[in-house]
């Protein structure tokens, strides 16, 4: 393989003079390749992976010969008014020599023309957002070369011919020229017109009906349309369809829809597109033709099976397009669609097993799944394409595990391959199975995206993208997607269209995106214009509701109920223990009943790291004890308190027992009372009638006290701490329970393992107070139950920014830290965190805040205040355990910034877990590579 130095692009505006760009152009093909695959930047994935399948000694496929226009081109074509660097074109008709001699053909020659294609490819694949332009070389004069290499077949060559003429003014003379019609009166829809209004006349069915005779008519009619309709002629020169092509690639780079995706999956602009040049092979030859798309594991649910599509004399266009269905490669890739289709390994079994060797071997080298696009010319195998195959969340976590498995990769790839986003799907909802079952299945289609999904339809991405603005839930409909769709895809709960398979557009991005998403549900009638739906004789409407379950592919009419599936997920859970053997990070959930308390365990949560006590006074069951809290709310006297605080301790200890208990042998943080009282008085009257009879006051009398706690700004008032410096004896009451459940634990033989947390603490004299009733009550506790020791841990909450500043101080008398990221964002930023809704969308609009900082760590400043306070409570506490028990603990940015200052655990909701275990994997992995680098 040839080395060579690439040079970064000099930059001429100043001179205005055109530079010459070392180097634009890398061949590949015969066994060899200029690139590799490392060159990803330089020659765009298609490019750098062609060159790798060509010319790597593990592999040398059969790749059609070409060559690759490097993206430092593109570059300089964008800083240069789009001109080419010096000498490309001579670099480019060298490359095209080569490719000549290998072919035995001649690009433009009459008799045995060479024809190519001219792709794009980005460093990142970017499916269907950028330009194609096929069969380029084909013109008048190497017609007749083409019928001669075909044995004959004008039908063939014709019909190849008005693919390159639809495609070319299409791509290049309208798009690239910045044409921009009006719906429908583009340049492909006119030629569409034309080709349909043929088919019409004679009564033909599909596109193969049309005869070599009527395609050569309909070439000269398209020609003539497109000079009436674009005031220019169609090039009939090889080389002006070669420049063209290359122009409207990289011209495509700029496109609406490139950019707009590229905002969406925040792909650099400045990156720019390779362009490939490739010699054309043809998969619509004949019936001993054939194209096809293909993953060497299935990318719906991971298992490690060869899994394709192809279609008999078709070119790859036909298969993405969705128009025919295409037939499965094998048994394993049949479906409900396409199970009536003969299979590729029954019509061309030598090809098949060629096939599925290289597919093989391609995995081998890559060691991931590769998604291969294939075409069979006339009995000969050739290989287009191969790239990283996109999955969803449910296939990542499965092969990510199943490659560890098979010693395909290590657990450290195995970490690193899965997304927090995707995983997340695993964690996503599904249709309850109970109402599945019971509901009548209104259509089934092809399950190209995981989970339910339930929504009312809309008809057009920019419905979809307007309707989701207005906080709905919306299912897009459409016959099929194309790239224009994008934005309203994202901005849809599920994807539902009519028509395409499983390597159709919609199908592919869904995927992508790991989004509900049903394709080919063929019984579906799409009527745009009218925004209806007819299924089975039955119109549906705009705004009307569907459920779709993405995994199955079923759709059903109405809103069904979604449910959690992950707790019994095997995979998953042999995923997390990959996470768990590299992570450093504790994972703790925040649990607030013995329930919660269970299924956490089940995800895996070590612990707890924050059980909010007056959750307990909410939700099922909480009637009495509410009730109870709220007569030593109201209460008048010390007297009376204690009376109420008696009645509720049973209560408290009951729940904080159950929790113990659940997580037996793992730290429970347990924290004291933290809301404003006032938050628990009753509004309603019936239930201040009930308090004030059996307080056995009045009503006015009620009110008063009532009105007595209200306050004006409580979130700043009379909560946390403040409550057990006011009030001694409830800290008492609740920490008695602790103590006592703990003891009785231990009595039964288990290991509870208790920590006391104080919150909204701002200065060290408050913890000593409560402090000292905690130190009372343990001794009191031990003594009741003649233990020598309970174990335990005395500790405060971190969430006022002086907390983090006197943190060496609190340090002296709290054991452990865990920063209230909630209220540590409200208040160091002096945002409300219940109003800042009113105005967080216009920073974020205007780039005044790049996220929203109550669910992602302000590391800038909130991030500083936690390092502040983990530095300086662990200068006098050497051994401080400190967590975080915000929201913010389960976010996986959140996580890894939690991983790198140094905390112990985080603590987030059940269902993040998951998410907070592979961000913490991965965290361990960057910061591995980082001290590599
Ligand atoms: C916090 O402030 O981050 C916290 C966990 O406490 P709460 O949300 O209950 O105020
Ligand atoms: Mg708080």
């Amino acid at each position: 393989m040839a080395k060579r130095n690439v040079y970064p692009v000099r930059n001429t505006r100043a001179t205005g003079k055109k530079s010459k760009i070392s180097n634009g152009v890398y061949f590949f093909g015969g066994g060899k390749a200029d690139g590799n695959e490392s060159m990803k930047n330089l020659l765009g994935g298609k490019g750098a992976n062609l060159a790798e399948m060509a010319g790597h000694k593990d592999l040398k496929l059969p790749v059609p010969p070409g060559f690759t226009i490097t993206t430092d081109v593109c570059t300089y074509y964008y800083q240069h008014k789009r001109a080419y660097p010096q000498g490309l074109k001579e670099e480019v008709r060298k490359a095209l020599e080569k490719v000549e001699k290998l072919m035995a053909r001649k690009f433009g020659d009459s008799n045995n023309p060479l024809l190519v294609s001219v792709r794009s490819g980005a460093r990142r694949s970017m499916p269907g957002m950028m330009e194609t332009v096929l069969n380029v070389g084909l013109t008048e004069k190497t017609i007749p070369g083409l019928i001669k290499q075909s044995g004959g077949n004008a039908r063939f060559v014709y019909d190849a011919y008005r693919r390159l003429i639809m495609m070319y003014s299409d791509v290049v003379m309208e798009k690239a020229a910045g044409i921009e019609p009006k719906d429908e009166q583009g340049i492909r829809k006119q030629l569409e017109k034309i080709m349909g209004q043929v088919k019409k006349e004679k009564g033909y069915k599909t596109d193969t009906d049309l005869t070599a005779d009527d395609l050569k008519k309909l070439c000269s009619a398209f020609k003539a349309k497109i000079k009436e309709a674009l005031k220019k002629e169609f090039p009939d020169e090889p080389y002006d369809q070669l420049w063209g092509g290359i122009g409207a690639v990289f011209a495509s780079w700029q496109g609406k829809r490139a950019v707009s995706y590229r905002k969406i999956e925040n792909i650099p602009h400045e990156w720019g597109t390779a362009v490939t040049v490739q010699t054309m092979v043809f998969g619509n030859m004949g019936n001993d033709s054939a194209t096809g798309v293909a993953f060497t594991r299935n990318p719906g649910n991971g298992e490690g099976k060869f899994y394709g599509e192809y279609l008999i004399n078709a070119q790859g266009e036909d298969v993405v397009a969705g128009i025919r269905t295409p037939g499965p490669i094998n048994e394993y890739s049949k479906s409900e669609h396409n199970k009536d289709l003969v299979t590729l390994e029954k019509t061309m079994p030598k090809i098949y097993k060629e096939l599925f060797d290289i597919q093989k071997r391609l995995e081998k080298h890559y060691h991931d799944m590769q998604d291969i696009e294939f075409t069979i010319e006339k009995g000969r195998l050739f290989m287009l394409q191969c790239r990283v195959g996109k999955r969803n969340g449910p296939a990542a976590v499965r092969m990510a595990v199943d490659m560890t498995i098979e010693k395909l990769i290590n657990k450290e790839t195995a970490a690193i391959r899965v997304t927090p986003a995707q995983l997340d799907e695993l964690l996503h909802p599904v249709v309850d199975p109970k109402a599945e079952v019971a509901h009548k299945l209104l259509a089934k289609g092809l399950p190209a995206g995981p989970g339910g999904a339930t929504g009312q339809i809309v008809f057009s991405a920019n419905d979809a993208v307007a309707w989701a603005k207005q906080a709905k839930k919306v299912i897009l409909v459409r016959e099929e997607t194309n790239p224009e769709d994008v934005e309203g895809m994202r901005a849809a709960e599920a994807i539902l269209t009519a028509r395409g398979g499983m390597t159709s557009h919609a199908a592919l991005v869904a995927r992508g995106w790991g989004k509900c998403c049903i394709v080919g549900c063929g019984a579906l009638h799409v009527e745009h214009a009218k925004k209806e739906l007819i299924v089975d004789g039955r119109t549906f409407k705009e705004g009307d509701w569907l459920t779709l379950n993405g995994t199955k592919g079923n759709v059903y009419e109405g809103k069904l109920p979604m449910m959690d599936v992950s707790e019994e997920n095997k995979i998953l859970m042999d995923f997390l223990k990959i996470c768990d053997s590299i992570k450093r990070l504790g994972v703790r959930t925040n649990a607030d009943t013995p329930e919660d308390a269970k299924r956490a365990r089940q995800f895996g949560a070590e612990g707890i790291g924050l059980f909010r006590t007056e959750h307990m006074f909410y939700g099922k069951g909480s009637d009495e004890p509410l009730f109870i809290l709220r007569k030593m709310i109201i209460s008048n006297t010390a007297e009376e308190r204690k009376k109420a605080l008696d009645e509720l301790f049973p209560y408290v200890k009951r729940d904080i027992k159950g929790t113990l208990e659940a997580m037996d042998g793992f730290p429970v943080v347990v924290r004291l009372l933290d809301p404003p009282l006032h938050e628990f008085v009753p509004r309603e009257k019936a239930k201040l009638e009930q308090l004030a009879r059996d307080l056995n006051i009045t009503l006015e009398e009620l009110s008063k006290r009532a009105e007595a706690l209200h306050e004006s700004n409580p979130m700043m008032g009379h909560r946390g701490v403040r409550l057990g410096i006011t009030y001694p004896e409830v800290s008492e009451m609740q920490i008695r329970a602790v103590f006592d459940a703990a003891a009785e634990l231990i009595k039964e033989g288990k290991h509870p393992y208790p920590e006391i947390m104080i919150p909204v603490v701002c200065d060290v004299k408050e913890l000593n107070d409560q402090f000292a009733i905690t130190d009372k009550v343990y001794k009191e506790v031990l003594v009741k139950y003649n233990l020598k020791k309970i174990k335990h841990m005395f500790g405060t909450m971190i969430e006022i920014p002086r907390a983090a500043i006197v943190a060496d101080k609190l340090s002296q008398v709290a054991a452990f830290f865990s920063f209230g990221t909630n209220d540590l964002t409200q208040m160091g930023f002096g945002f409300s965190r219940d109003d800042i809704g009113s105005f967080l969308p216009d920073y974020i609009k205007k780039g005044i805040l790049p996220d929203d900082p109550f669910q992602s760590i302000d590391q800038e400043g909130i991030g500083e205040l936690i390092k502040i306070g983990i530095q300086r409570g662990r200068s006098t506490r050497k051994d401080l355990e400190v967590g975080i028990c915000g929201e913010h603990g389960g976010e996986p940015r959140s996580v890894e910034f939690c991983h790198f200052v140094g905390m112990n655990y985080v603590s987030c909701s059940p269902f993040r877990v998951p998410i907070a275990k592979l961000a913490a994997a991965q965290a361990v992995l960057k910061q591995k590579n980082n001290k590599g680098r």
